[in-house]
């Protein structure tokens, strides 16, 4: 499986996200696309960038922009395009978009959905329909994550404080989705537990679960059931 992973936006010049609460839209979309990448990698599910690197530009307009990530997906014959950005405009909550409901796109963007608002305290806005370059021209299925509002103070925190629960999150999505078994490494449930449970003395907690006869077993059960 290959997935075609889209950094919402540009870094400067034209199409460029929204900017609030001193973050800017095209740095979160691409720190979270680069923990995406990295995680379905090591699941191994292919991937693809739009955007290689945070400062990269894309096209030379804001209609060139689209096409050419659409041309990138299109190009290397991805299995399903995944596109991040965050929402503005007084809103809060998280929200994933597709060109029509019904089909694969749809099951795809459900799973996403389900994962970020049972990873993260987002409100669920729901799956919507929009008439939008990348979701439209792309030949394999495509969804557009709207992670949570750049201008709403609370998904704000979230946004700037969370990319790998962001990121995680879609991961987790795309596995449900895709029936891809994922055991994750210890280390990355230790860190996933320790920022979910907020724990001031991890170290004491897990010390405790490391000398459990079933350790493996157990933190995965644990790591399962969020
Ligand atoms: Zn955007």
């Amino acid at each position: 499986m290959k997935i075609c992973i889209d950094a919402g936006h540009n870094h400067s010049g034209f199409d460029t996200g929204a900017t609030a609460n001193g973050l800017k839209e095209q740095d979160i979309t691409f720190r979270i696309a680069l923990l995406l990448q990295e995680k379905l990698e090591k699941a191994g599910v292919n991937t693809v960038m739009t955007r290689k690197t945070n400062t990269e530009n894309l096209g030379s307009s804001v209609s060139t922009s689209i096409a050419r990530r659409v041309a990138i997906s299109n190009k290397n014959n991805c299995d399903y395009f995944v596109s991040l950005h965050c929402n503005a405009g007084g809103g809060t909550g998280t929200e994933v978009l597709v060109y029509k409901k019904g089909g694969k796109a749809t099951q795809l963007a459900e799973k996403i959905l389900t994962s970020l608002t049972t990873l993260l305290p987002l409100q669920n806005r729901g799956i919507k329909e929009a008439n939008l370059g990348v979701l439209r021209d792309t030949d394999c299925p495509a969804v557009l994550v709207e992670t949570a509002f750049l201008d709403h103070p609370a998904d704000a925190a979230l946004l700037q404080q969370k990319e790998d629960v962001f990121a995680n999150a879609v991961f987790r999505g795309i596995l449900e989705y895709a029936n891809i078994p994922f055991t994750p490494p210890t280390d990355d449930i230790k860190t996933f537990l320790a920022e979910k449970w907020n724990l001031s003395h991890p170290e004491e907690v897990f010390r405790l679960l490391d000398t459990h006869p079933y350790r493996d077993t157990l933190y995965q059960k644990i790591y399962e059931s969020y």
